[in-house]
């Protein structure tokens, strides 16, 4: 028998961060390593966000706050959702909690039922259906092929919807794929939920700002008001500030919930980092100029890193509308073999020969629940990229 509960054996560590390790490990080993796996901006927090949080440790910003967050934040925050979304939110129906990623387990834990299940467009962010798990719900996972954009059409999800269904997630722009939902998508898929009352919508909006085709990214909400009673916005500062260490994200929703989240919440974790609250705050109330000088920046990487991937037989990759990173398909490449005698039976395989042939680090399409694909991440370097490019350019040809 194991000490640890059968809830928790059932999960599994973070892919992408089991990656990372990896590469961090042979780079420690003194290989070479081009690391395309992180998940994070390689930017640092802009200054006068810095400033705002070192300004409130010395004005004795120490102590507990709120366990919803500070006036002053959920303040910012409504005034963001109003702004940049066109959503009206009442403090208490927001809560800042420690990263986006606690507010999307919180609101599970206190939604399922065991058995309760949760659909999951694939290719997915990597948490959401070992999240589920851990509340005891079922992921049921969609897959949703590059044929379709990677997204989720009316018909998968009217046909994936049963009794027990308690939500459906939708991040967009998502993560692996960068696929971003129109407004127009949104609303073919709330004429589904309009007759499945039982169904709550997750929105998971933490790359809304990192776009590349001058479009704004629509809410859910704003073509589909009458979802707002079972409407839960999630997002956060880490990506569009370059606050990942932060750990600050917010929920907003119906009081019910929002009330069921606070009291779990006050009971676990309490409120989140005082101090970053502070940073968050500034984050949202000031300046912006760094959101869109950054998603120039990726912009130019995406564009240029497109075209070398594009370039080498085998490969593919469709270009993503917003988030950080390149969903490689990598279809071409199933069957061959490495100059070791490997076959390449999978994206996994194709993973591991680049790993261990050219020390280029990325992440298996498995991961995200869509194969043969692998997620390359562009939040790093020019360089970085281009030598990533060139040697799986030279990976790619050293097979037969
Ligand atoms: N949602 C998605 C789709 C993500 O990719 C991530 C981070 O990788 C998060 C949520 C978590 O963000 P946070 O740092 O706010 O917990």
């Amino acid at each position: 028998t194991s000490r640890i509960a059968e809830r928790v054996r059932r999960i599994k560590p973070s892919p992408s961060t089991s990656a990372a390790d990896r590469a961090n490990e042979l780079r420690r080993q003194g290989k070479a390593i081009v690391n395309l796996v992180v998940g994070e901006p390689d930017f640092d927090t802009p200054a006068h966000i810095r400033q705002a949080a070192a300004a409130a440790i010395e004005n004795g910003a120490t102590r507990y706050t709120l366990m919803a967050g500070t006036v002053e934040l959920r303040q910012a925050i409504a005034a963001k959702l109003e702004r940049e979304n066109g959503l009206s939110y009442a403090l208490n129906e927001i809560i800042a909690t420690s990263g986006a990623k606690s507010a999307i387990f919180s609101a599970l834990s206190i939604t399922l039922e065991p058995g309760d299940e949760v659909i999951i467009p694939a290719p997915y962010w990597v948490s959401y259906p070992d999240m589920v798990l851990a509340s005891d719900g079922v992921p049921v996972t969609v897959a949703c092929p590059e044929a379709d954009g990677f997204k989720l059409t009316p018909a998968k999800l009217e046909a994936a919807i049963t009794a027990r269904t308690r939500w459906l997630l939708l991040n967009s722009p998502s993560n692996p794929t960068g696929a971003s939902y129109t407004g127009a998508e949104y609303r073919a898929l709330a004429d589904v939920l309009a007759r499945h009352p039982q169904v709550l919508v997750m929105t998971d909006d933490i790359y809304e700002h990192i776009r590349f085709d001058d479009q704004r990214t629509p809410h859910l909400l704003n073509v589909a008001p009458e979802l707002r009673d079972r409407t839960l916005a999630i997002n956060g500062v880490s990506k569009t500030y370059a606050m990942t260490g932060w750990r600050i994200g917010w929920l907003a929703g119906p009081r019910d919930l929002v009330q069921a989240l606070d009291t779990l919440l006050s009971q676990s974790t309490g409120n989140c980092c005082s101090v970053s609250q502070a940073a968050a705050a500034a984050a949202l109330n000031g300046p912006q100029h760094f959101v869109a000088e950054s998603v120039l920046i990726y912009k130019q990487r995406r564009d240029r890193t497109l075209q070398q991937i594009n370039a080498i037989p085998g490969l593919s990759c469709r270009a993503p509308d917003g988030a950080f990173y390149l969903y490689v398909n990598c279809a071409g490449l199933i069957g061959k073999t490495t100059p070791d005698g490997q076959r390449l039976d999978a994206d996994g395989d194709v993973v591991m020969y680049l790993l261990d042939s050219v020390g280029v680090a990325v992440v298996a399409g498995t991961a995200y629940g869509l194969s043969p694909y692998f997620r390359l991440s562009i939040a790093t370097s020019i360089d970085n990229l281009d030598q990533g490019c060139s040697r799986i350019a030279q990976a790619v040809a050293a097979l037969h």
